[in-house]
């Protein structure tokens, strides 16, 4: 019997529908040629790779955005039996290099610009590669021992036959930093990338056709790009890819010109594009959907697009351990009687779990909860597209796995309900991380910095609401005694320590912060209470008045999506 890999999806579309296009937006401008090109072009990369030393069961770590040459490494490095690690190029160098080092990358594929001049700044840190490829036309000026990609394919002897691949070998890997403290590596098999790429496929989730022209926004390093590159390939799709950091106006002309039919990305991108479309206006008629995750979509988004232009948002929950999209959100067929409202309501939830996946929401002791849609517990999920494990980190390992005698179900560390007809609803996190925009803020690095201050004795940061970014860092700190710190310092002193987008939107000074029974930062009770800053002593909690000044920030202060570059989650 053959095995589950990759290499059907490869053989579907260069053969079935070797005359379609898949078309780019690169810094060299836009590029378009068919699935059949594609094709000869991965031969030829595999080949070059190979030339390279790169062989079976190596690792080959990208670094870039969304256009062909890394879409051909999609294909190239797991069909010759290497893996490929996408890596984030919006993380801090400390990241990067941590992400690079613990996966021992073999070779890099490095975008020119911001991602290359990153890995210029790490290289003498790093052990390995030794080697980087940078995806452009032309190599730019670097003292890198750097290689250009298309004279790599140009120069190389395709690969005629693929080698025998096994389903349980590792195609893929991506880092998460949706949890406390380092990023960890999260592997798939080929048989994952296989069985989650059906599952994307099938209308129960995704229902991706040939028919469609798909519009990935979702970047490449973020968890397969929600599968897109290997289920729309399959699938037999048109493909766009939008390139580095397109804007909100860059989407709307690329799904106007391309005729795109279904696209994807975090819910902040999709507020730009209504802005723009407010703004200047845009052609949206061949856009039939736009599946949004990786945060909450709100409601008022999923309105909007269905009332102004007739596309429907499917709001998807998934995680990095689930390989992105885990369930999909929209009206049971029983609901067809029902009013508008209840249906959109039900569109605003996390949605019902995908095919192939299994769940439960479970209380503290670990005992399932009943399905009423108001008892929230941790969210518990299991399948074949759910890992098991984490890249050389044993302690996670302890805690968000359950072994396989106790069911071997995944610990998603979100707070959910499910109401009686199986919808999830998210309602909290356990995870004391803040997203942004589809990225993490690690609240602890913050938290950290702060009280590395030397006018601070305690710092907490924690997510508030936000209706733009979904959620924003507030902070609040406890002074040293006898010192008068000064909120706007405060802030500016964490610059050049954390990203620039990671700064609290508020720091508040306060004289104590409430903590739990075991003297950790309360964060749930403290927001419970953001919006009542001087609340009577709680119950079984420190009394927490906010003391003198507070800083709000215009919630403008960092705009990616203004400024051209679109924060796009997994
Ligand atoms: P990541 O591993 O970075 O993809 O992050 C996964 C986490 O993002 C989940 O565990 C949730 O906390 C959050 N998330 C993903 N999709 C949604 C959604 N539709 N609504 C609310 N939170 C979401």
């Amino acid at each position: 019997m053959s095995e589950s890999t990759i290499r059907p999806f490869f053989w579907r579309a260069t053969r079935l529908f070797g005359e379609k296009t898949v078309v780019s937006r690169t810094t060299d401008g836009e590029h378009r040629y068919s699935y059949e090109s594609f094709g000869h072009r991965v031969q030829k990369l595999a080949g070059a790779l190979s030339a390279l030393g790169i062989s079976d069961g190596d690792r080959v770590g990208t670094f870039g955005w969304n256009h062909h040459r890394h879409f051909e490494a999609y294909y190239g490095i797991p069909l010759m039996g290497a893996q490929i690690h996408t890596i984030n190029v919006q993380l801090s160098d400390d990241r990067v290099a941590h992400i690079v080092e613990d996966a021992s990358d073999d070779l890099l594929l490095v975008d020119p610009g911001e991602p290359l001049a990153t890995i210029e700044r790490l290289w003498e840190d790093l052990d390995s590669p030794d080697q980087v490829v940078v995806m452009a036309e032309e190599v730019p000026e670097t003292e890198l021992p750097a290689v250009g990609y298309e004279t790599l394919v140009a120069e190389a002897e395709p690969v005629s036959e693929w080698p025998e691949l096994n389903e349980d070998q590792p195609a893929g890997m991506c880092y998460t930093s949706g949890t406390t403290g380092l990023p960890k590596g999260v592997e798939y098999t080929h048989r994952m990338v296989y069985d989650h790429s059906m599952m994307v496929t099938t209308p129960a989730a995704l229902g991706i056709d040939e028919s469609d022209v798909v519009l990935s926004v979702v970047p490449m390093f973020h968890v397969n790009s929600w599968e897109f590159p290997y289920a729309a390939t399959m699938a037999g799709a048109r493909q766009v890819h939008p390139g580095a950091s397109p804007s909100a106006a860059e989407l709307v002309d690329l799904i106007g010109s391309e005729g795109v039919t279904l696209t994807a990305g975090v819910p902040t991108v999709w507020i730009d594009v209504l802005d723009e479309l407010d703004e200047h206006g845009g052609d949206l008629s061949s856009l039939e959907r736009i599946v949004v995750g990786g945060s909450a979509a709100p409601e008022e988004v999923t309105r909007r697009y269905k009332d102004e232009y007739d596309v429907t948002v499917e709001h998807a929950w998934g995680m990095t351990e689930t390989m992105s999209i885990g369930a999909v959100s929209r009206p049971k067929a029983s609901m067809a009687a029902a009013s508008r409202e209840e249906r959109l309501a039900k569109r605003a939830k996390q949605g019902l779990l995908s095919p192939g996946l299994e769940m439960k929401v479970v209380d503290e002791d670990g005992d399932p909860l009943p399905w009423d849609g108001e008892s929230a517990g941790e969210l518990l999920v299991r399948g074949p597209t759910v890992i098991e494990e984490y890249h050389n980190r044993p302690e996670a390992n302890e805690t968000d796995f359950e072994s396989a005698a106790d069911g071997g179900w995944l610990h998603t560390g979100d707070i959910a309900n499910i109401d009686d007809d199986g919808y999830i609803e998210i309602v909290d996190r356990v995870k004391d991380v803040i997203k942004s925009g589809g990225e993490w803020i690690s609240s602890i690095e913050l938290e950290n910095q702060l009280m590395a201050h030397q006018d601070v004795t305690e710092a907490a940061v924690v997510a508030a609401p936000h209706e733009r970014w979904g959620e924003r860092p507030l902070g609040f700190v406890v002074p040293q005694a006898g010192a008068d710190p000064d909120a706007t310092r405060l802030r500016e002193s964490l610059v050049g320590t954390v990203p620039k987008w990671w700064l609290p939107d508020e720091i508040r000074i306060s004289e104590t912060i409430p903590k739990t029974a075991t003297g950790k930062f309360d964060k749930q009770s403290i927001r419970e209470r953001l919006d009542q800053p001087d609340l009577p002593h709680a119950p079984g909690r420190q009394r927490w008045p906010i003391i003198s000044r507070t800083l709000q920030w215009p919630m403008r202060t960092w705009s990616p999506g203004r400024s051209g570059r679109i924060s796009m989650g997994k």
